[in-house]
């Protein structure tokens, strides 16, 4: 029996006050924390008679190190940090600034360059990142204004007095695959914060359980989502520059999914070689469940421009993440009795530009301005927390996400409209023909296998498991080796599954178990059991979780609910 991850009941738990806890250290979580020191520094400098401390102001971050779990493509356009460091081009890990930018129409054996590059896919000014290492620099940063960065706990729950939150319990250590407790049972801290800030990127699980309990989604248009399947290669010299950015459209996918990939150039670790940052990002939102966005990814590497650019290379790492694509209008209230939502886990991502660093960072800095007055005041009331609202409709956030608030709906009937819907808003300020489109949650798109062709129609190539030849392109076990994934193995699933009855009976027969395939991590099985009714039985191996969400977001009946394994498990994305 598949026994799933909560935290132990009727054990003691040490209690910690704490003024702010942000839970998750990346680059919005990093932002706010680095934001809030730098004005409580100048508070300081300029009352020396009412000091305001740093010390219990804790950033939770589930990876083992500060980093280990960003994943991006990543190109950081640098409004938000010129803000909040304006030195920072002298010493950050900036890998290439963007020279030369294009983007292609792909067809099977072919491809159509864009003549003039769309507005919002101009890239010059920008750089060439890995968040990973970006995020670890900015971490530095972080520790050295004395903030404690807490690697390696997640937080779990979130604490509650009525409508207020009133803290976060961190995860339980050493708990086996049954729920009992180990030797070296360690039972979660209770962090009782006045200020608590969710900063766990997208699909959140504390920010999910936030928006439940409050009804917060209501007047929100669903979030929709897409998946980023990325590998890291290093290829001979000259085959792109570095600095050399390079988006499609198109093939492999057809015209009723959407998505696109990126090509990165970035200067190699060697004299004679290039790194590649090479993706692909698929709507969470296409109709027959038996695509796999990694197979998309394997696909797409097989197009002549792409084969011949990675001709002689080798695959150095792999991981695949979530964003949210729902833009302005998906995005709940953001601020509340106690608590903040921050990036990609309120929805601060522009999926045009397939970007939401400088966003998630400028977000952290307007609720770090907001967290310093509440601590001045010492009230985080509704009212004083909810100036980031105000805060975030008063800035250039706004701005920026205003103008394509529309554009993800205006594809939900597939690409020929989508091209009509945006050429429209982009003429009219975003607005299009209303000034907000409805959504669909992306699961509701996905159709049951008696409604498609039995051999799958013009999606094919792209369902089911990818094979891989080894050099080109890979089966997932063998992309899933490069991503670095680790866990505690004798730990009690961290995907639960809340009906699993449900799994072996109905969804088996209608969808066919879309689990094993969305998944880029292959947790998911479907194995013979001759005592169900289909002959098939779920079974997981959740330490090969690469902690993308996918499954929580696409899942058709919305029966599974990703919560944080034991702290320190996962990926490890080094150089991502
Ligand atoms: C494939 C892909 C390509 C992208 N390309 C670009 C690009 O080129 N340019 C760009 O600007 N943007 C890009 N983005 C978007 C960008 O990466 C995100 O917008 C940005 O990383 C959001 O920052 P964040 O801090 O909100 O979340 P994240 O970067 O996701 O960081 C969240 C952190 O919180 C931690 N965490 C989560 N839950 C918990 C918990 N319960 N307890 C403790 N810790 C927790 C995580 O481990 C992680 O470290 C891309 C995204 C993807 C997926
Ligand atoms: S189990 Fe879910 S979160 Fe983990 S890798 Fe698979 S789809 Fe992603």
């Amino acid at each position: 029996m598949l026994i799933f991850r909560k935290p132990i009941e009727g054990v003691e738990r040490p209690q910690m006050p704490a003024d702010v806890v942000i839970v998750g250290g990346g680059p919005a979580g990093m932002a706010c924390a680095l934001r809030l020191a730098q004005m409580i520094d100048a508070h300081n400098a300029a009352h020396p008679n009412s000091q305001l401390s740093k010390e219990n102001i804790y950033v939770l971050e589930k990876a083992r190190e500060i980093g280990q779990h960003c994943l991006s493509g990543a190109l950081l356009d640098p409004r938000s940090m010129l803000e909040l460091l304006p030195d920072f081009e002298k010493e950050a890990p900036l890998d290439a600034k963007v020279t030369k930018e294009a983007v292609y129409f792909f067809t099977e054996k072919s491809k159509f360059k864009f003549p003039i590059t769309p507005p919002f896919l101009r890239d010059h000014g920008n750089y060439v990142i890995s968040l990973n290492r970006f995020v670890k620099w900015l971490g530095g940063k972080v520790e050295e204004t004395g903030i404690t960065i807490f690697t390696g706990f997640a937080g779990s729950e979130l604490l509650f007095d009525g409508d207020r939150v009133t803290g976060v319990r961190t995860d339980d250590k050493g708990v086996d695959k049954e729920g009992h407790q180990k030797s070296n049972f360690e039972p979660g801290y209770d962090l009782n914060a006045k200020v608590v800030i969710l900063a766990e990127g997208p699909c959140g699980s504390l920010t999910k359980r936030l928006i439940q309990k409050f009804d917060l989604a209501k007047n929100a248009n669903p979030q929709t989502y897409g998946v980023g399947v990325k590998e890291l290669w290093e290829v001979p010299a000259g085959r792109i520059a570095a600095g050399e950015v390079i988006y499609t459209l198109g093939w492999p996918l057809t015209t009723r999914e959407y998505g696109g990939a990126w090509i990165y150039g970035s200067p190699g670790t060697g004299a004679n070689d290039n790194i590649v940052s090479l993706g692909f990002v698929t709507g969470l939102d296409y109709a027959d469940p038996r695509l796999d966005p990694q197979h998309v990814l394997q696909e797409f590497k097989r197009h002549p421009f792409v084969a011949k650019l990675l001709d002689g290379g080798k695959m150095i790492r792999y991981g695949a993440k979530s964003m949210p694509y729902g833009g302005w209008w998906a995005i709940p209230p953001v601020a509340g009795n106690g608590w903040m939502i921050l990036g990609d886990s309120a929805g601060f991502l522009n999926s045009a530009r397939l970007k939401g660093i400088h966003l998630a960072i400028k977000s952290g800095m307007l609720a770090a301005e907001t967290a310093f007055e509440a601590l001045r005041k010492d009230d985080s009331s509704a009212a004083t927390l909810g100036e980031f609202q105000k805060r975030v409709e008063s800035s250039w956030i706004k701005d920026e996400l205003w103008k394509v608030r529309n554009l993800h709906q205006g594809f939900e009937h597939g690409m020929y409209a989508g091209m009509f819907h945006t050429g429209l808003q982009m003429i009219t300020g975003g607005r299009g023909v209303r000034n907000r489109y409805p959504a669909k949650a992306g699961y509701e798109h996905m159709r049951k296998l008696a409604d498609l062709p039995a051999d799958g129609g013009a999606e094919a190539h792209l369902l089911g498991a990818a094979k891989g030849d080894g050099k080109l392109t890979f089966d997932k076990l063998t992309d899933l080796y490069h991503s670095g994934t680790k866990h505690e193995e004798d730990q009690p699933a961290h995907l639960v599954i809340h009906d699993t009855n449900l799994c072996n009976t109905k969804c088996v027969k209608e969808f066919g178990s879309p689990c094993q395939n969305f998944c880029p991590a292959n947790v998911y099985e479907m194995v013979d059991d001759a005592s169900q009714p289909n002959g098939k039985r779920i079974s997981l191996n959740p330490s090969n979780c690469v902690h993308c969400k996918t499954c929580d977001i696409a899942d058709p009946y919305q029966i599974i609910t990703w919560v944080p394994p034991e702290g320190g498990g996962g990926p490890n994305y080094d150089g991502m």
